[in-house]
């Protein structure tokens, strides 16, 4: 809080009185200290693989390209930090276009059920670990409008948080309710957790539980700040809840339409 103070003077020289004018700062402050921060955040993310990839470069120009074992192996190294890069800036390129609110979102009338059942597929399909999916769906069908890209990358990221972070032979879990016109969905894993004290944060630019594991599996930090996002551009909510070494479980609501089906009966 900051106080500025006003004389009020008239010609004669006498002071008439005096006015207070309390500034409050702390929003600006508040603004301008997560913008630094970001800034610090960004310039790190970008460093790390940069000076990796100096360091396998020099290698490399030190005449380790001869060496028909240790070249495919650094260069390896540096496509996987070039890859990283290319994700962390689209990533930055996608929230700041949100920031200045240039994202439109193509709008469509989706059967929530077919499309969600459509990406939970995909994974099923592709996913490499031993890890179990069941599914709760309801038999209803639910009309919402969204913009199916947005939200195929919002459902993406969940499941693939999931599958990082399941353990072998652990079971993810989909669900979906609804309730006083939204639906609620609710993607569950038995993984290793989310301390208390750090829940709220996983929705934050950069936060990450651990960093180096995080990095380890190619995670920019970003994917939940980008869904969270997405979900309030579409008008609902995303927040998540878990037992510390028991798992987690990221819930999102998405308003729909009301098909009571009466106009027909
Ligand atoms: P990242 O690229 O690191 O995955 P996200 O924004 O997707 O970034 O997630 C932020 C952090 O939240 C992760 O680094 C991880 O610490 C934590 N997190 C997200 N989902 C899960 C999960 N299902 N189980 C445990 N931790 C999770």
């Amino acid at each position: 809080l900051r106080t500025s103070f006003s004389v009020i003077q008239k010609e004669t020289g006498f002071v008439n009185g005096v006015i207070a004018v309390l500034h409050d700062n702390t929003e600006q402050e508040k603004i301008d200290m997560e913008r630094r921060e970001f800034v610090a955040n960004v310039s790190h993310e970008l460093r790390t693989p940069l000076t990796t990839m100096r360091s396998y470069l020099e290698a490399l120009a030190d005449g380790a390209w001869e060496d028909p074992d240790l070249a495919p192996n650094f260069l390896n190294v540096t496509q996987t930090e070039t890859e990283r890069m290319i994700r962390l800036v689209n990533d930055l390129l996608k929230l700041s276009k949100m920031d200045s609110n240039e994202t439109e979102l193509n709008k469509e009338m989706v059967e929530f059920n077919v499309f969600f059942n459509r990406i939970i597929d995909r994974f099923e399909m592709s996913k490499s670990q031993n890890v179990h999916f069941e599914r709760q769906l309801p038999k209803e069908q639910y009309f919402v409008e969204i913009d199916p890209d947005k939200l195929t990358q919002v459902i993406d990221n969940i499941i693939s948080n999931a599958l990082k972070y399941s353990p072998e032979g652990g079971k993810v879990r989909f669900d979906m309710m609804e309730q006083d016109g939204y639906i609620m969905i609710r993607i569950s894993d038995q993984g290793m957790g989310i301390p208390k004290e750090n829940i709220d944060k996983i929705f934050d630019r950069f936060y990450r539980v651990d960093r180096a594991r995080s990095r380890e599996m190619g995670g920019t930090g970003l994917g939940l700040a980008i869904s969270k996002e997405m979900i309030n551009a579409h008008g609902g909510v995303i927040w998540a809840e878990s037992q510390y070494g028991r798992g987690t479980t990221i819930y999102f609501t998405l308003p729909y339409e009301l098909d009571d089906g009466d106009e027909w009966e």
